[in-house]
């Protein structure tokens, strides 16, 4: 048989994909495969569960208007399946004179990007959030927590409702383009499709390689190292807390994030990862770490952000290194508040010449759509994502 459409990757965006095109063309015959033996098992399923309102991008740019849009059709999704979601809203906390001055800079971008952010002096700061402390910070009442995996849940029964197909356990080996299809195969069978749409995260580049897709980028992990607070402090925060980001990183800073089960996270940290899917501090993918040594964009990104990357691992290899990133903000947290939790992998494209790519990348070719990059925060863009991706395929005839 020859499948209208085949995604590789269920993550949320190959999900959200998926859910759009069956929505655009009913009775369309979809296969979904995904190499583990759940969805949502790489970042989708480990990352901080925020539903982004959109303040740190620039005005008028894709990401801007996608997490936008994202947010209020994953709030509208989680509404219409019943989803547990919450919109706690977000205090930004500026530290320092630098921050502040940052903070400004981020609430004029707020005003461009139509946000609803109001400015705290400290002693607005310290009402709101009684354990918090800053010269003053911004706050975002928009900002909401939801669990991506359960989001991720649903988008497949939705999905298995529409007719589509979900395959578990079928890693993709080979691409096959030809002038009429796609051939896409694992040890476990092949399948034909009309089109194939590959969101596959953290393996993506080697996916377009392997399909014969020409590209000038490689990903390179960087793992997200969270600590989870003691249940006593669950209620430490009524908000999200973030710091004031450096606008040169691609990182967020650690923060301290409520989650839906009502726990609190610390976290996550940026620092280069030793395998693209090895979860525990330590544990090494030799053919992925050979990989990026290999690539000349390492070395440069290496070298251009050498002072950040010296102190993410210092503070990763020393908890009170770690410790100090949130007690500047708050100052009661002690060592063994820190207890441990699983840490994230983000998928990082970096450029041949050690530029790190912020925003999506795709590569098409006449019967193939590859996301070679979706960044943060793609899980709550993912629905605008989708329907972009939907957009591009269905225009490619
Ligand atoms: C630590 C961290 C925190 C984050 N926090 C947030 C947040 O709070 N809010 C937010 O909006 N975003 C956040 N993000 C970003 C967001 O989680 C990701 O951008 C998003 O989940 C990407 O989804 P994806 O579907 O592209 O990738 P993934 O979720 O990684 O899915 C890719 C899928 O492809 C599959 N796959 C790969 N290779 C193959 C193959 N050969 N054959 C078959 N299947 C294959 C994988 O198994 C995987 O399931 C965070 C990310 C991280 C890492």
């Amino acid at each position: 048989m020859i499948y209208d459409f085949c995604i590789i990757g269920g993550g949320i965006v190959g999900l959200a994909t998926a859910m759009e095109i069956l929505k655009r063309q009913p009775g369309a015959s979809l296969v979904i495969l995904e190499k583990e033996n759940v969805l949502a098992r790489h970042q989708t399923g480990h990352n901080s569960g925020v539903i982004h309102a959109g303040i740190y991008y620039a005005p008028g740019s894709l990401k801007a208007d996608l997490c936008k849009r994202g947010a209020e059709a994953t709030k509208q999704f989680c509404r219409e399946h019943g989803i547990k979601f919450e919109v706690c809203g977000k205090v930004l906390v500026a530290s320092n004179a630098l921050e502040v001055q940052r903070m400004e800079a981020l609430y004029q971008r707020s005003q461009q990007n139509g946000l609803k952010v109001e400015r705290l002096d400290a002693e607005q700061l310290r009402q709101r959030e009684p354990n918090i402390v800053g010269l003053g910070g911004l706050f975002l009442d928009a900002t909401g927590i939801v669990d991506y995996r359960e989001v991720c849940e649903t988008m497949a029964r939705v999905i298995r409702r529409d007719g589509g197909e979900i395959c578990l356990s079928q890693t993709v080996t080979a691409i096959q383009e030809s002038a009429d299809s796609v051939t896409v195969s694992s040890h476990g069978g092949s399948w034909r499709a009309k089109k194939l749409v590959v969101c596959a995260g953290l393996q993506s580049d080697r996916l377009a390689v392997m399909a014969g897709v020409q590209i000038e980028h490689q990903i390179i992990p960087f793992r997200g190292e969270y600590f989870r607070l003691p249940a006593a402090k669950n209620n430490l925060v009524n908000h999200l807390i973030y710091p004031i980001p450096d606008p040169e990183l691609p990182f967020l800073g650690v923060h301290l994030t409520r989650m839906i089960d009502g726990s609190v996270t610390v976290g996550p940290n940026a620092v280069l990862g030793l395998g693209r899917e090895n979860y525990r501090k330590f544990s090494i993918n030799w053919r992925d770490v050979t990989q990026y040594a290999s690539f000349p964009g390492f070395w440069k990104t290496l070298w251009q952000n050498l002072g950040s990357g010296t102190s993410e691992m210092k503070n990763s290899l020393f908890k009170s290194g770690y410790l100090e990133q949130c007690r500047k903000y708050c100052p009661s947290l002690e060592v063994t508040d820190l207890l441990p939790y699983e840490a994230g992998i983000r998928a990082q494209a970096v450029m041949r010449d050690g530029s790190l790519v912020h925003d999506f990348l795709f590569a098409q070719t006449p019967r193939m759509l590859h996301v070679c990059n979706a960044p943060s925060p793609a899980a709550t863009s993912a629905i605008p994502i989708g329907s972009m991706i939907a957009d591009r395929i269905f225009q490619a005839g």
